[in-house]
């Protein structure tokens, strides 16, 4: 997590490093701060708060400097305050850098320098990194402060991406990166650096994605790139097809409520140029290019975190439906840590809407070393989990800004939806009727997605009712089980209101003891397969006096009345259905959330895009 910023180049770097750290404050937003160089001296100023703190107490500083960097926290070690803030300075004031990502072994590292004297000022592993590349640079003769980071790199476990500044190097910013992302955009005589491209876009297109354990020495009119062997790279300059609409909010009020509503729009992107609805096709080459490896499959090991995991399951349900192929789904932190069988044979797919998730990243390395196969579903464009996988498609649903995903997610459905139908077809485990009627169902899928979202006011209704509650259940059955598990996931997240997603029927085994008159349960009761079945878990809760709000098919006034509260979708197969259901349980906790006053954008303790494990 964290957002880093850096600017070299004949600009005042103040306002751009500014800016981009509002653009990255997704990333985090414990404190931030910024160190800007002048004249042989570093400035330091950072606070505590959101950036928009940082800007208000920098009313009336000096910030004239053509070169400066940035950070905006998501704190791993040290509370957040300004003292953990970054920048660090170390301890002989010469240099100032910034760090994303976990030093694992900072203690260790921390007691030697202690035992040399260093005294430290914040409670973070990146000052100790700090001082310690300060320590090998200071006492080696003609060390170069490049080489001095090459060698503490070495030494350190864990995560980074760092940029450095010092004070007598006045136009250098030396960065590094393992683990956590950095992009460099390529201007004329100057160069910005940021852990995404979203504060580059409006200077350059050109960009250079930085890899694990490159060094770059960037100056306004040079970019040199080395490994930790000190050996020169050539940077591989890629054009970003972003615009700068992408990441505005465009008038929302917020981003999450902005990725709701572009979810039409998204889908459809995410479909186009693979959904042929005329020819009643699908073509995806990233899938269609290694068939015989998806279809040969002996097991299909599905790795994700949060959402993506939830999307994950989703498509469990769905291949081994209409694939046959046994499916596994993982939360990537428990599969690198355990012992995992992982055979040549298996396919992995890889679910992350960052592309950068920390713990499914290492997760994907340790099954590549097994000899599976990689194949990623990603919606950050470059990213690290797009390039280490072998093959993969991307959700195409555009920057995700809100820290809540739905945009995303509903992106990863339509992908999945999608990989499914291919294999299936190429498999012949699918009808061809089953196949066409699938395939015009999710083409279908935009304009219902604009059809539920017409209706948003009613859901705004259901959460002024409900708001105060403490506590949420969330039912589903079957293909909308997981969507439960996704309702409940994005209430805690943006309201922080109590809630469980369960599969109804498992209801009678625990959770039914929460039920009383004060507990709102929302059901995911769409016409499909299970719902008789459903309808039964609501008289059980109706029975005890629990309210019920339903997502129900349109025209299902049976349903609609022995609910409290109903919400209806267009009908759907029940296949398609979970991309539908999600969007009302998005709203409702949209709703819920900024009707309590919390900035659903960036809820407490939460960032976007998990880099750190
Ligand atoms: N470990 C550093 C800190 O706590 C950086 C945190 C991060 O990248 O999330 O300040």
């Amino acid at each position: 997590m964290c957002g880093i910023v850096g600017y070299t180049g004949p600009r005042q770097a103040y306002p751009v490093i500014l800016k981009g750290l509002k653009r990255l404050e997704y990333r985090g937003y414990d404190s931030s701060g910024v160190a800007l160089l002048k004249d042989g001296s570093i400035s330091v100023y950072k606070k505590k708060g959101k950036v928009a703190d940082l800007e208000e107490s920098m009313i009336g500083k000096n910030i004239d400097a053509q070169i400066g960097i940035g950070h905006t926290r998501w704190a791993t070690h040290g509370e957040p305050s300004d003292r953990n803030a970054h920048p660090h300075s170390s301890s002989s004031g010469k240099l100032a850098m910034i760090h994303n990502g976990i030093i694992e072994n900072y203690a260790q590292i921390k007691q030697e320098l202690q035992k040399k004297g260093y005294k430290f000022l914040s409670d973070t592993d990146t000052e100790v990194l700090l001082n310690f590349i300060e320590d090998i640079y200071l006492n080696n003769d003609d060390c170069s402060l490049e080489e001095a980071l090459r060698i503490a790199l070495k030494r350190v476990s864990g995560a980074y991406c760092i940029l450095l500044i010092e004070q007598d190097n006045p136009d250098t910013i030396i960065a590094a990166r393992k683990g956590s992302p950095l992009v460099i955009g390529i201007g004329k005589g100057e160069h910005f650096l940021a852990s995404d491209a979203s504060p580059i876009i409006e200077y350059t297109k050109e960009v250079v994605y930085v890899n694990d354990y490159e060094l770059a020495i960037v100056k306004p009119d040079e970019l040199i790139l080395k490994n930790l062997g000190n050996e020169k790279i050539t940077p591989y300059i890629t054009k970003l097809d972003m615009e700068l609409a992408a990441i505005e909010k465009g008038g929302y009020e917020h981003f999450m409520l902005k990725e709701i509503f572009e979810q039409p729009s998204t889908i459809f992107d995410c479909l186009r140029g693979r959904l042929d609805a005329k020819e009643g096709l699908i073509k995806m080459s990233g899938v269609d290019n290694n068939i015989e490896q998806l279809i040969n499959a002996n097991r299909i090991i599905i790795l994700a975190c949060g959402t993506s995991w939830h999307a994950g399951l989703v498509a469990e349900y769905i291949i081994e439906e209409i694939c046959r192929i046994p499916v596994e789904v993982e939360y990537a932190s428990e599969f690198r840590y355990r012992n995992p069988i992982v055979n040549k044979g298996d396919v992995i797919i890889a679910i992350s809407q960052s592309g950068e998730t920390a713990d499914t990243l290492v997760a994907l390395e340790k099954a590549k070393e097994n000899g599976a196969f990689i194949f990623g579903v990603v919606n950050a464009v470059g990213s690290s989990i797009a390039r280490i996988s072998d093959a993969g498609a991307y959700t195409h649903a555009g920057p995700e800004i809100g820290v809540a995903s739905t945009k995303a997610f509903t992106g990863q459905l339509a992908v999945l939806m999608m990989i499914a139908l291919s294999i299936a077809k190429h498999k012949k485990t699918i009808t061809d009727d089953r196949y066409s009627a699938l395939v015009l169902e999710l083409d279908q899928v935009p304009e219902k997605v604009q059809a539920i979202l017409k209706n948003a006011d009613e859901l705004k209704a259901v959460a002024e009712k409900y708001k105060n509650a403490s506590d949420f259940l969330f039912l589903g059955r079957g293909y909308n089980f997981p969507i439960a598990l996704e309702g409940a996931l994005k209430l805690k997240e943006i309201s922080y209101i109590h809630a469980e997603g369960y599969p109804a029927a498992e209801m009678k085994h625990g959770p039914i003891a929460l039920v009383d008159e004060k507990l709102p349960v929302v059901f995911i009761a769409t016409k499909d397969l299970y719902h008789e079945k459903i309808v039964s878990n609501m008289q059980e809760i109706k029975a005890r006096k629990g309210k019920i709000i339903s997502i129900i098919t349109e025209g299902d006034t049976a349903t609609a009345e022995l609910s409290n509260d109903y919400f209806a979708i267009p009908p759907a197969d029940e296949l398609i259905a979970p991309i539908l259901t999600v969007v009302p349980l998005q709203l409702l906790s949209y709703y819920v959330g900024t009707l309590k006053g919390i900035d659903v954008d960036k809820p407490r303790n939460l960032a976007k895009s998990v880099t750190v494990e």
